[in-house]
């Protein structure tokens, strides 16, 4: 179980994220909405353990996460930093290893994820070679490799076409129904409904909304948060 309890970060003046509390159970979506600067990126960081929170604090299986998570879990953060020079098999022996894998795992399971993505023949193509797309999806890959009971995706749409989209949503889907607890961030609404059981609107650090989205729909214009067919 992922515990985030009073959660404040501050950068000096700026408080980026205020007072956040929620919690996810194997085998759930969660998903934080909102706006550029509402403050999701830093609630990553905190989950990962990449930054410290100013108050409050953040429990993994009950207690601080710590770099011996590292094979629990996996990440896919905005600021995408693929190393660009490898190819896409050096890169995902790169990553399976720090998370505790031998070669003959990682390269069994990025031969299946590859053939899932379409992207079979990118094996030995070097990320700079790769599309914006494409390099998503070996992001994405990267962050599945180690089947993680943890799985945290900031924008993992962001930039995909429709079909791409659920692609990652079919996976997303995948790994919950194996229990791993997932968390993800949206700018938009339109696939969230679909799949996540719970759902926080973050504005400028604010949870402004939160819980099931059959409950809080109804305050989503107010927050000028638009549905499909709206
Ligand atoms: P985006 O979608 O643009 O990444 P976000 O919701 O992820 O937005 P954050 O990146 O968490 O938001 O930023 C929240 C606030 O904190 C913003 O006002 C941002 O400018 C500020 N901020 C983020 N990182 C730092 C930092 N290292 N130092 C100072 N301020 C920061």
């Amino acid at each position: 179980m992922l515990e985030v309890i009073n959660v404040k970060k501050n950068y000096g003046e700026l408080t980026a994220v205020k007072k956040l509390s929620f919690e996810i159970r194997p085998g759930e979506v969660f998903g934080l909405l909102g706006t550029n600067g509402a403050g999701k990126t830093t609630t990553f960081k905190m989950i990962l353990g990449l930054l410290e929170p100013t108050e409050g604090e953040i429990l993994f299986n009950g207690k601080k996460v710590s770099y011996d998570d590292v094979d629990q879990i996996g990440y896919m953060i905005e600021e995408r930093s693929l190393l660009v020079k490898l190819t896409v098999k050096q890169l995902m022996l790169h990553y399976g290893q720090l998370k505790g894998l031998d070669k003959d795992t990682i390269l069994k399971r990025l031969d299946y994820w590859l053939d899932r993505f379409n992207v079979k023949n990118y094996l030995d193509k070097k990320i700079s070679e790769l599309s914006k797309g494409n390099q998503q999806k070996i992001q994405f890959i990267s962050s599945i490799i180690n089947n993680p009971k943890l799985l945290v995706l900031d924008e993992p749409f962001s930039g995909l076409d429709p079909l791409n989209t659920n692609k990652f949503v079919e996976v997303i889907r995948d790994f919950q129904k194996k229990g791993t607890m997932i968390i993800f961030s949206t700018h938009q609404i339109d696939h969230v409904e679909s799949f996540c059981e719970q759902l926080i609107v973050l504005e400028k650090g604010n949870a402004v909304l939160s819980g099931k989205i059959s409950d809080i729909k109804k305050d989503f214009k107010r927050h000028n948060i638009k549905m499909i067919g709206d």
